[in-house]
């Protein structure tokens, strides 16, 4: 038995070097994109119910491999959180989308959105410099701290006691927080009693069969309640179609995100005073 035993925990040690070589060859990669170009950012609209005015815009980032072209950050952004490259990838997003909601306000004036989002990773928050880093990056660029919004997951600010410290800082300074696939997590509601929070973004999951009557409908209700009892901001995600929206409104949602808004688009165009324009 202790030799079987044994040949099992050789193989097992084998598969974990095989995955140990994947993923240090796909974090060399990552490397290499951060130092050759290879990423950039888009931005989704976030907008006011009913109309589809938008009000702010969700930064997004993208990898173009120069052989496996595009690939999902889904894929790269959990590789890039285990070898620690979201750290340096992760200070590169962050001052490429200030740098560029800052542009847009001297372009667009009031058609500008009022603030831009960026999501930062657990690995991120956990490092001790991070609150310093964002109000460097806020001073460098220009951008107010109320322009500035984080979109945080649960994990995140559950990741020990430095993550709190760093969200209770920037909260101080001014930045928004928004608590991202709100809903999904263990403790979304008990986050809420120690975390200064000024955004929910309520989940897709909630969002995909609020029309139909059921659960989601209830609980996606039951957010809203929760968001408007606490004076906080709720935006309903991956809003897909003009049935959804209405129902959302109808529910008390007023901010929502989806493909039926925009898609995140590299160079989005802001236009005064009217609805996303790739609103039918
Ligand atoms: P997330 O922060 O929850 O971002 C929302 C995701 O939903 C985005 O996918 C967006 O393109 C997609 N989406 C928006 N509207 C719709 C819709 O109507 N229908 C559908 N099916 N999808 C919609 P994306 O860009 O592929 O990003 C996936 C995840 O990767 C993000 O989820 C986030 O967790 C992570 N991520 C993306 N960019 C960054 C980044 O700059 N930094 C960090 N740390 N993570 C990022
Ligand atoms: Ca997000
Ligand atoms: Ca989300
Ligand atoms: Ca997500």
């Amino acid at each position: 038995a202790k030799r079987a035993g044994g040949g099992r925990h050789l193989r097992y040690t084998a598969d974990l070097d095989a995955q140990a070589t994947v993923r240090a060859r796909a974090g060399a990669d990552l490397r290499t994109a951060l130092e050759g170009g290879q990423f950039h950012l888009v931005y989704q609209p976030i907008v006011e119910l009913p109309e589809g005015r938008i009000v702010s815009v969700e930064a997004l980032v993208r990898w173009t491999h120069p052989e496996r072209g595009f690939v999902s950050p889904a894929e790269f952004v959990p590789i890039a959180e285990e070898t620690g490259l979201i750290v340096e990838l992760g200070e590169w997003i962050l001052r490429q989308a200030c740098a560029q909601a800052v542009t847009w306000f001297a372009e667009y004036g009031a058609a500008a959105p009022q603030r831009i989002s960026v999501n930062v990773s657990a690995r991120q928050l956990a490092e001790p410099g991070f609150a310093g880093l964002v109000v460097a990056v806020l001073s460098e660029t220009g951008l107010r701290p109320e322009q500035l919004v984080v979109e945080l997951t649960e994990t995140a600010v559950f990741d020990g006691g430095q993550a709190l410290r760093t969200v209770e800082a920037l909260h101080r300074r001014g930045v928004r927080i928004a608590l991202d696939d709100f809903g999904t997590g263990h403790s979304s509601l008990t986050l809420l009693q120690t975390v200064p929070v000024d955004v929910l973004k309520v989940d897709k999951s909630f969002v995909d069969k609020v029309t139909m009557a059921g659960r989601h409908a209830v609980i996606a209700t039951a957010l809203i309640q929760v968001s408007d009892g606490l004076g906080l901001q709720a935006v309903a995600e991956g809003v897909e179609t003009a049935e959804q929206a209405d129902e959302l409104y109808r529910l008390g949602y007023r901010l929502a995100q989806g493909y039926h808004f925009g898609k995140p688009v590299p160079q989005p165009v802001f236009v005064p005073d009217a609805a996303y324009s790739a609103r039918p």
